[in-house]
């Protein structure tokens, strides 16, 4: 994206070690991770590609870059074209069709949109530029659930956590016990970018994943979207609540241009974890 000269010069990422190798880079309302081995450093997701963070990330390390996707949205893969190469779920791996889950949901909320109000037509290129990944020349290469990624001395290892995207992962960090977890269970979990899931069966793959990581000796978990850690019971006691919800306990629901049901926001204080939200359509309860 063309960016006034005088917005090229601001900084627009903090930078924070979180642990041992670790760096959280935050832009807008997202974060990337950093994590570095004796060979090579790992970039946990590319960013919405508004600056340039292929830039900022080669100014802080030498070592061979290998970029990873979370999963393959806006806000974690925007900047994959500035990359040769981008690994991602072997469930994920994008089409740049509207056979990709989140490409159909773009096209099917706009094409709602713009036949409600045509005039919103003139910013679809705009819409496109800041919503839809492009293409490029990048070589995608797919991820498989229980992969090792050896960045020397420091291995990750890859969880598939599909339901906020088909095909969305994680990775395990053994060295440190933690969970870097994309956007696959979060305080603000958005269910409603794969229509297609049904809440009780996400809670069912929640669950599987919560008893494989906890026999494993995982204690937290890292979000894309927030600043701090959860422990790991919070993927259990979020796939309790998740599993019960119903339409009628939404504090809001919306028609979503495009949707197949009505959208609903629900959201609870939790003692133990801060609060529970998620963003879901009607008909994912069923
Ligand atoms: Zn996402
Ligand atoms: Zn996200």
């Amino acid at each position: 994206m063309m960016l006034p000269k005088l917005l090229t010069k601001i900084n627009p990422y903090s930078y924070k070690l979180i642990d041992k190798g670790v760096h959280q880079i935050n832009e807008i309302a997202v974060s990337e991770f950093l994590i570095e081995g004796k060979d090579k450093t790992l970039l946990i997701d590319a960013g919405c590609d508004i600056f340039n963070l292929k830039k900022f990330v080669k100014s802080k390390t030498n070592k061979e870059i290998m970029v990873v996707n979370t999963h393959f949205h806006f806000d974690h893969s925007n900047g994959n074209h500035k990359w040769d190469t981008v690994y991602i779920g072997e469930k994920e791996m994008p089409t740049f069709t509207t056979k990709d889950c989140y490409l159909k949901l773009v096209d099917d909320v706009s094409s709602a949109l713009y036949k409600n109000n045509p005039k919103l037509r003139l910013l679809k290129p705009v819409f496109n530029k800041l919503l839809v990944p492009k293409k490029g020349k990048t070589k995608y290469i797919p991820l498989k659930d229980g992969e090792e990624i050896d960045l020397g001395g420091r291995k990750l290892i890859v969880k598939d956590f599909p339901g906020h995207t088909p095909g969305s992962i994680t990775f395990l960090d053994p060295s440190r016990k933690n969970i870097f977890m994309g956007d696959a269970c979060n305080m603000g979990f958005y269910a409603w970018t794969n229509p297609g899931l049904n809440l009780h069966d996400y809670a069912d793959t929640a669950r599987a994943y919560y008893k494989d990581v906890k026999s494993a000796g995982y204690k937290t978990i890292r979000g894309s979207h927030e600043p701090f850690s959860h422990k790991i019971s919070f993927i259990k006691d979020y796939a309790e609540w998740v599993d019960k919800l119903t339409p009628e306990q939404a504090k809001k629901q919306f028609d979503l241009p495009g949707g197949q049901s009505k959208l609903c926001v629900a959201a609870k204080l939790d003692i133990k974890h801060g609060a529970f939200a998620c963003i879901y359509f009607a008909h994912q309860c069923d």
